[in-house]
């Protein structure tokens, strides 16, 4: 039985001063035990993040990781270095990939220093509108999967712990969501990679989540989806009665899953 999570990046977005008073707020508002909760803030916040959410049972996690493991990398922020202060890293997130020109591959070795660091990946791949509307969603996504973990794979066994989080990158922060039923179908897209590259066990035991405009008011059309095993957060990560609705909600799917 696959885990139910629900994980917020919160991306350049709270100060070193607010971010621990709101950690602790969502924390407080999304106790719910069967859903595994995890809060990525700014690298800068991950210190006083990790200290605010001591005790809570709410995870923190990097937004980011660089792709070598130490040298000479000015501003820069290592898995190791991570290590102590998140369990969790996002990796391939589509503004990166826009914005700082990331790879597959070099997302497929991100992985890689991850797993080193014990650090838990959060892979996130989407395709560009034209890429739907040219029904090519399924290739392009399934191209992103393959090609990172292909590196993965060179450097070790499947990665430990990964999910993928399935972001059309057109649904991101625009308000626009996918249907929850072509969410499913990319996620099935996304276990036949994994299974094509590595191994069907290892594609059904790995989560993968919907993000894109997700709120307390779309959350539930993808929860109830069972090829979906969660949420990946953006703007709604920073409010708590959002994140209370979407977790809870989550928490019905995970009750539902272990036939409580
Ligand atoms: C994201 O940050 O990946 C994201 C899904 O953002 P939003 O929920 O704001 O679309």
């Amino acid at each position: 039985m696959r885990e139910v999570i629900v994980a917020a990046n919160w991306k350049m977005n709270t100060t070193p001063a607010d971010a621990p008073g709101l950690a602790r707020a969502i924390a407080a508002a999304i106790a719910e035990p069967e859903v595994v909760r995890v809060i990525c803030p700014p690298a800068i916040s991950l210190a006083a993040v990790a200290a605010a959410l001591d005790g809570t049972g709410v995870a923190v996690g990097a937004q980011n990781v660089h792709a070598e493991s130490a040298g000479a990398y000015t501003g820069e922020i290592s898995a190791s270095m991570l290590a102590g202060l998140a369990t969790w890293a996002i990796v391939g997130h589509s503004e990166r990939r826009r914005d700082q020109g990331e790879t597959d591959e070099l997302i497929g070795r991100k992985i890689v220093r991850c797993v080193e660091a014990g650090l838990r990946p959060i892979l996130c791949v989407g395709e560009q509108l034209a890429e739907r509307e040219a029904g090519h969603a399924d290739r392009t996504v399934r191209g992103q999967v393959e090609a990172a973990l292909a590196v993965a794979l060179r450097a070790g066994p499947f990665p430990a712990g990964l999910v993928v989080a399935y972001e059309p990158v057109w649904a991101i922060g625009t308000g626009r969501t996918a249907r929850g039923a072509d969410a499913a179908e990319i996620a099935a897209v996304i276990r036949a990679a994994i299974g094509h590259v590595a191994s069907v066990a290892a594609a059904e035991a790995t989560p993968v989540l919907y993000g894109g405009s997700v709120t307390s008011t779309s959350a539930a059309e993808y929860l109830a989806e069972p090829a979906i095993d969660g949420a990946f957060v953006g703007g709604a990560g920073l409010k708590p009665d959002e994140m209370a609705a979407i977790v809870g909600r989550a928490a019905l799917t995970a009750r539902a899953r272990r036939g409580a």
